[in-house]
């Protein structure tokens, strides 16, 4: 045919071209082109080369199998054995017309096509790793598909073609599930080379343009540019074991290989001087790392795989004593190191001692398969181009579960298998010390021998030191069992989860103190990296057996995902370990980062725990804490930070709790604890530890701080209000509302400018202070942080809107637009323009003192709040409408209106009260609380400031008495009512201050312990059903002064649901003869004597309707169990559940700091005479509650 001879001249003529120019320009440019074949694929037909047969290519192809084998062994630079080989025809270059044919191997490593079959050096390789899948395209022709290139190939026949791709498919595969698998014996993905020694462009005559040479390890690569190095594709590599330096000039010098002279060019005498030790280095690594695979191989059964038969194979398992390929090795790291223990011939230098070699060359392959392969069926055998499960699951059978083995004949019997073994070590027969030791002989047996008591003892003592080496690397070594077959889970016996994972990182050397500094690209190194069965470890290169360092996940306390660009690498995390080392690491691939970090996160965290994983985190983490009553032992917590808020997983709690860092009341660090305070919890972080301790403080503060200039950024109340805000506002509640023209003097600008400067800093630590404060100052520090808040209080979106709906005349449907664009603001700005709005309503309800009314107000607030030059009433008239419809619009309940009011309107009386008496006021109330008993002596002067709840005030006085509060001691605040001769136990979430406006003459608050708060707890965790009835003797007090007529108890039936109590007249009674909300029932334990309950377990029930009318009656139980599930129910039912605060702690509110100042003040008792409380304690003691507290 024609066509064929055409295409043979063509490919002749090419060839004799190309004879003596391996690297031509054009081989540059047809490579610079290389496109998908699917483009050119109507080239392929146009010149037919479909039937193209050559004699010379037949013989290679129908040899391709073995060819690589005979290749392997003599070609000393191609130590792995080739897989497939064969002439395949490489798709022309763009604008060409012209077919080349090409030598193509396949190796484990490297798909390559050279010239011809006897070049040494190709013209192309890419890493099977960076083969991303094969695909047919037609006639004989496939494609080699990498990230981003594509090669196109055409074979002589579809079978040929057929059996290329599924060898390269498979090849692919197994990379790809070794990947998986953390065989850390291959390259990456990214197909660049790690342990790089000395890279950069260099001139290599022949070529126009500079090359990309990279010196790693024993070899050099030539790459056309960085940018193929980095995807892995390059020209060739020069195996340096047959190199030779020589200085040519001032800037060049020659690589003589016996193939072939490169002679290179560098850009200055100093470069070349680098490049020529790089080079010299690579050739000693060559030669000495060549050196213990020579002398094994000096054994010919070692020349040869011991498992698969491929030719030089450089690794070993050195407790089996054999030497095996790299594949095979790769397997066998899969059935872990009590099994098989692999090592690299050429890398791992430091383990090949003279007498391991020694045991190698003695017992090697040759002994040890005849043990080990004694009876292989041979259909069960592998052979060089197995594939992995076929490997994996012929050495699983041979070394796993000794399947082939030749069994000793004292196999079974222990005894006499140890006393064989101790007088084989003395002797030089390790063929026989290999069969006892994996036919179950114990290696650490005892002798019987005091001085010399075990085989390697024994061995010492005999002077074979061959027999103890073997011992030595078999001491741990696993006795195959035949029922370990399918055990492969079972070899691991973790707590943690087993998380795999895989990759090259940069790290820099391990660090004992804090990065500050930014970390620059030239101070990390490349390591390939596995995490396996809870070990993370690094390896010089993806091809060591023998890791650098190793990072145990259990001895990991701390794991922190760096924010972007902290580093040289975009991408950085850090390990902090138990004994106070960092580990640094990096890339520039931020999906890679995160895949590592919750890899490693994964198999570190406590499973309980787990749920932290689910976040997030900047930092991840266990930590020491203490909290709750019990101070006085540290727990183990485990931790999770995300922005602002600190996740934490706290001993004996399978709940995640969450601590909102901005809205702490105090954070500070104590000694070596760090203080986080919430409103209902205080937690000490502990730093037992120092180095990731230190850490966490500096995350924690910076995440508890202010982040930016809008309100969420801000630091924040409970309520969601900026501390700024709230801490003005409530300054000026306290000080200010009586003062003339608030909000309209401006104050001092200086003070206003460092104050706000302050509150920005950390609003949380400033306490504002009549007397160093002034009002107009703090007033107008408020202004100012409105005026410079980014995207302004309305937000910028919704600002023109909320000016707009001030001009809408008909009110209902304004109103309707306020509210509406209320809920559309976020959380903080909604909760803020509440706050203000309802601290301006105050204001201007005192205008008639401070001349401020509404209109005033929006003057000054319009332009502030809407960020205006107030020109024009726009704003203003918002503000006004805010204020004067502040209850419509933010739908305000009376109650609690009220409840402000007569707050407010006791802190002007206060003031008044305390400026006529001439005293300095304080701002906040004092108040006089007793600890335990109602006694001189247990007397305590608080001050109560207007957020202060029962729990907190509880600590304070237990702190102030320096009362160590004991697990399962339930200290609570107490309403105690004299006259009724009953208390109440206050909730720990209520207010206090509200409480103290609303005693009477004959009612104190006292400290003491709620001896049946266990009980009733243990009680309500162990009902079944929320609601609680049963029958109770029930009187009514008709009259209010006590005077009026009572018909005495009276057996009631009640039910207590979750929303009110009835009372029934008798258990079959359909209808409740009365009703009442829970939420309006104020219960007290205990009922005055002089009634004569006919017990003494029972309550006095206080109620209040809408209408202000008050009730009052009295509830009777048979007995005190009784009494305390129905107490309980009513604890329940009226705060939500929520009884006793789950991780109560001591407050440290920092109220108790100012204590100092109590001495400058006159304490102002709310209720008028002190002594006459005192005196009519009465005859408290001889309560029927003093009985409760025996419980
Ligand atoms: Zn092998």
């Amino acid at each position: 045919m024609s066509d064929k001879d055409d295409a043979e001249t063509m490919r002749g003529r090419l060839r004799s071209e190309r004879v003596n120019s391996l690297f031509s320009e054009d081989e540059l440019i047809e490579d610079y082109y290389d496109q998908p074949a699917a483009n050119d694929s109507s080239c392929w037909n146009d010149y037919g080369l479909s039937t193209l047969q050559s004699s010379g290519t037949v013989s290679s192809r129908s040899s391709s199998m073995h060819s690589g084998s005979t290749e392997g062994l003599d070609a000393p630079a191609q130590l792995l054995p080739i897989i497939k080989a064969g002439w395949l025809d490489k798709n022309p270059p763009q604008g060409s017309y012209i077919y080349q044919k090409r030598w193509v191997k396949l190796d484990a490593d490297y798909l390559r096509y050279f010239d011809s079959e006897k070049d040494t050096y190709s013209k192309r390789f890419i890493p099977v790793t960076s083969i991303a899948r094969v695909a047919s395209i037609g006639d004989q022709k496939f494609e080699v598909i990498t990230n981003n290139r594509t090669f196109a190939f055409r074979a002589e026949s579809d079978a040929d073609r057929n059996e290329w791709m599924r060898t390269l498919q498979q090849m692919v595969d197994e990379r790809k599930f070794k990947g998986l698998n953390r065989i850390s014996l291959f390259q990456p993905p990214t197909g660049a080379l790690d342990s790089v020694d000395k890279c950069g462009l260099l001139e290599l005559r022949g070529f126009k343009n500079k090359l990309y040479v990279v010196v790693a390890g024993d070899k050099v690569f030539l790459y056309k540019n960085a940018e193929d190095y980095r995807q892995g594709i390059g020209i060739t590599y020069i195996e340096m074991n047959v190199g030779n330096v020589k200085d040519v000039d001032r800037r060049g010098f020659d690589l003589t290989t016996p193939y072939r002279i490169f002679s290179f060019s560098a850009d200055s005498d100093q470069e070349k001087d680098e490049w020529v030790e790089a080079m010299q280095q690579s050739i000693a690594e060559a030669l000495s790392n060549s050196e213990v695979a020579e002398k094994i191989w000096s054994v010919e059964a070692n020349r040869l795989c011991a498992d698969c038969g491929s030719p030089k194979p450089d690794w070993a398992s050195v407790n089996l004593c054999v030497v095996i390929c790299k594949r095979c090795a790769g397997e066998h790291r899969g059935l872990g190191p009590s099994i098989t223990k692999v090592r690299s011939l050429k890398m791992d230098r430091k383990v090949w001692t003279e007498e391991l070699i020694e045991l190698f060359c003695q017992v090697g392959n040759c002994v040890a398969n005849q043990f080990w392969a004694a009876n292989v069926p041979p259909s069960e055998a592998i052979h060089v181009a197995s594939g992995s499960q076929e490997r994996r699951r012929f050495l699983i059978a041979k070394y796993k579960e000794g399947k082939y083995r030749r069994y000793h004949p004292l196999f079974g019997n222990q005894e006499e298998l140890n006393k064989a073994l101790c007088a084989t070590v003395t002797t030089s027969d390790l063929a026989e010390t290999q069969s006892l030791v994996f036919c179950g002989a114990e290696v650490s047996c005892f002798s019987g021998d005091p001085d010399f008591p075990n085989p390697i003892a024994l061995a010492e003592q005999a002077g074979q030191k061959l027999q103890m080496e073997f011992l030595l690397h078999n001491k741990s070594s696993e006795i195959p069992r035949v029922e370990a077959g399918n055990s492969e889970e079972k070899q691991y016996s973790v707590i943690l989860p087993s998380v795999t994972h895989n990759g090259f990182l940069f790290k820099t050397p391990s660090m004992a103190k804090l990065v500050h500094e930014r970390k620059s690209r030239e101070e990390f190194s490349r390591r390939w990296c596995t995490l396996n069965d809870s070990i993370f470890s690094y390896y010089e290169n993806d091809r060591n057996a023998v890791p650098n360092g190793e990072i145990k996940m259990e001895e990991i306390v701390c794991l922190v995902n760096n924010p972007p660009d902290t580093h040289g690498y975009e991408s950085t995390f850090e390990i902090y370990i138990e004994s106070e080392r960092l580990y640094l690491f990096g890339l520039e691939n931020p999906e890679a980062i995160r895949k590592w970090v919750k890899s490693i996160a994964k198999s570190f965290i406590h499973p309980r725990a787990d749920e932290l994983l689910s976040h997030d985190f900047e930092r991840i983490g266990r930590l020491q804490y203490k909290g709750g009553l019990n101070l006085a032992r540290a727990k183990e917590g485990w931790f999770a930070l995300t922005q602002s808020v600190l996740y934490a997983f706290f001993e004996d709690s399978d709940k995640e709790e969450a601590v909102h860092l901005k809205k702490l009341q105090e954070l500070s660090v104590q000694g070596d604890s760090l203080v986080l305070v919430e409103r209902r919890r205080t937690l000490y972080i502990q730093g037992e530890r120092k180095l990731d301790f230190l850490g966490w403080v500096a995350a924690i503060q910076k995440a508890a701080g202010s982040s930016g200039d809008t309100l969420s950024e801000q630091q924040l109340t409970e309520s969601d209000i900026p501390v700024i805000v709230d801490r003005c506002i409530d300054y000026i509640t306290q000080c200010g509302l009586t003062s003339e023209g608030i909000y309209r003097k401006s104050g001092q600008n200086s003070k206003t400018t460092s104050l706000l400067e302050m509150l920005r800093k950390d609003a949380r630590r400033v306490r504002l202070k009549e007397g160093e404060h002034q009002v107009d100052d703090v007033s107008n520090t408020l202004k100012r942080f409105f005026r410079d808040l980014g995207d302004g209080l309305f937000t910028k979106e919704f600002c023109q809107d909320w000016l707009k709906a001030a001009a809408i005349d008909n009110e209902e449907e304004k109103i309707g637009q306020y509210r509406q664009l209320l809920s559309s603001l976020p959380v903080v700005n909604r909760a803020t323009v509440k706050a203000l709005i309802n601290h301006l309503y105050r204001v201007q309800y005192f205008s008639e003192m401070n001349q401020m009314n509404t209109h005033n107000l929006a003057i000054v607030f319009g332009p502030t709040l809407f960020q205006t030059d107030g020109k024009d009433y726009k704003a203003g008239r918002v503000v006004e409408d805010l204020i004067s419809r502040y209850v419509v619009i933010f739908s305000v309940d009376e109650q609690e209106m009220r409840k402000q009011q007569d707050e407010i309107t006791a802190i002007i009386k206060m003031r008044i009260a305390g400026s006529s008496s001439g005293t300095q006021q304080a701002g906040d109330f004092i108040c006089t609380v007793y600890l335990e008993e109602k006694k001189t002596e247990a007397e305590q002067h608080v001050k109560i400031p207007a957020t202060m709840t029962a729990e907190e005030l509880t600590f304070e006085i237990l702190e102030r008495r320096k009362i160590d509060t004991k697990e399962k001691e339930y200290w609570s605040c107490f309403e105690v009512n004299e006259r009724e001769e009953a208390e109440r136990p206050l909730h720990y979430s209520e207010k206090v201050l509200p409480i103290l406006h609303g005693l009477g003459t004959d009612s104190y608050l006292v400290v003491k312990k709620q001896l049946s708060m266990e009980n009733m707890l243990i009680y309500l965790a162990s009902r079944v059903s929320d609601s609680k009835h049963g029958m109770m003797k029930f009187r009514e007090e008709r009259n209010l002064l006590g005077l009026g007529l009572s018909t005495g108890f009276h057996d009631r039936y009640f039910i207590l649901n979750n929303s009110c109590l009835r009372l029934y007249k008798e258990v079959r009674s359909h209808r409740p003869e009365k009703e009442w909300p829970v939420k309006n029932l104020k219960v007290y334990l205990g009922i005055k004597k002089k009634l004569r309950p006919p017990s003494c377990w029972g309550f006095t029930v206080f109620y209040e309707n809408e209408k202000h009318e008050k009730q009052q009656w009295y509830l009777c139980c048979d007995t005190q169990m009784e009494l305390r599930e129905w107490f309980a129910s009513f604890l329940y039912v009226q705060n939500g559940g929520n009884v006793w605060p789950s991780e109560s702690s001591k407050v440290r509110a920092s109220r108790t700091q100012q204590d100092s100042r109590l001495g400058n003040i006159s304490l102002i008792p709310l209720r008028g005479n002190e002594n006459e409380m005192r005196n009519s304690v009465a005859a408290f003691a001889a309560d029927p509650l003093t009985l409760l507290r025996n419980v």
